[in-house]
This record gives structure tokens, C-alpha cells and sequence, in this order.
């Protein structure tokens, strides 16, 4: 039961409280509503993936220095 990456689980979508994953394996990936995969949910935006963890990874060391 291990999550395919290291942000999986961890962000909920603000428009309908789906879990935000990774709903592209092009480019690396790209992070989105699940909701609006399913169709449930108007929030379309993506992010790559890359970009996601790089800002998070970036704001976990900036909480650990
Ligand atoms: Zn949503």
C-alpha cells in the first residue's frame, strides 16, 4: 500500500474536496482534480508534476534551515 509518489493522498481539490493526483504520465506527469477526470468537478487545472514537488521540496527546506 505504498502511493505511487511522494504527493499522492496529500492535496485536496478547493472546488469539490477530491483528491488531487497525477492525471497525465506525459511530460513527467501532471497533477489535477480527480473529480474533474471523473466529470464531478470544474476545476481543470493542471500543474506538472515536477513543478509541484519542486515547490514543496523547496518549502520543506526552507521549514527545516
Ligand atoms: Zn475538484
Amino acid at each position: 500500500m505504498y502511493p505511487t509518489h511522494m504527493l499522492a493522498g496529500l492535496m485536496t481539490c478547493a472546488s469539490c474536496e477530491s483528491t488531487i493526483g497525477q492525471i497525465s504520465g506525459k511530460g513527467g506527469g501532471y497533477f489535477g482534480c480527480l473529480g474533474a477526470k471523473r466529470g464531478i468537478c470544474d476545476n481543470k487545472v493542471i500543474v506538472r508534476r515536477k513543478l509541484t514537488e519542486n515547490l514543496i521540496i523547496s518549502e520543506v527546506n526552507k521549514q527545516l534551515s
